[in-house]
């Protein structure tokens, strides 16, 4: 998976490449779906939500460019996969899913691999959380309309966001870094994500 669909389409940052080895994909993806966890798709996990495509999680988190003392928030925890992968990159993950019944399979995916650092929080994560604020990189791994005005606000200086940002069905991969108070935006191309809904992204209809 690694050589393959990740290396082979120019991500070659080492220790992304180091943490998407460590961290076995088949413990994330549900029985059924076993056998098909190191091809390059995105995969159901219940709920109607996904584990995402190997390849679009190490381009996030390579466009996190993290360093090990950073304190990461994720927004959508999913089944942990993402959350799992900054877990040996960064000191601390704060992640934030709003269904219950998949935070708690993101907390027995976490556990099982014996990861400490890791805080799941179940809620809306468009408020992000500011118990733990500031981050020095945020990642949403749902769709949004727009980048929610608090998550900005708890990223620190110097910190970069990551967000799909688009429509319901599809979207631009941006960056979003802060310096001096100001945010500058750059475009890495379209993806698909499941929609994050909550107060600052789209209504649950
Ligand atoms: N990060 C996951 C993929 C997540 S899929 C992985 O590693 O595979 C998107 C997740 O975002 C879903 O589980 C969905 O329930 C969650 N979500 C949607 N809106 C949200 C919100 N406002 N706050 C927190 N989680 C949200």
């Amino acid at each position: 998976m690694v050589e393959q669909q990740i290396r082979a389409r120019g991500i070659t940052n080492p220790r992304v490449l180091d943490a998407m080895r460590e961290i076995p994909r088949h413990l994330f993806v549900p029985p059924p779906y076993t056998l098909s966890a190191y091809t390059d798709s995105p995969l159901p996990i219940g709920n109607g939500q996904t584990i995402s495509q190997p390849y679009i999680v190490a381009l996030m988190t390579a466009l996190l460019e993290t360093r090990s003392e950073d304190r990461v928030l994720e927004i959508g925890t999913g089944c942990g996969y993402q959350a799992a992968i900054l877990a040996r990159l960064v000191c601390h993950v704060t992640t934030i899913e709003r269904i219950h019944a998949v935070a708690d399979l993101a907390w027995k995916n976490i556990a099982s691999l014996g990861l400490k650092n890791v805080s799941i929080i179940v809620g809306d994560g468009t408020e992000g959380y500011i118990q733990n604020a500031p981050y020095n990189g945020i990642i949403i791994t749902a769709a949004t309309p727009q980048i929610p005005p608090p998550l900005i606000d708890q990223l620190d200086e110097g910190g970069i966001l990551v967000a799909p940002v688009g429509g319901r069905d599809i979207q631009e991969l941006i960056t979003l870094k802060k310096h001096h108070g100001r945010t500058d935006q750059l475009s890495h191309g379209g993806v698909r994500f499941v929609p994050l809904i909550g107060e600052h992204g789209w209504t649950d209809t």
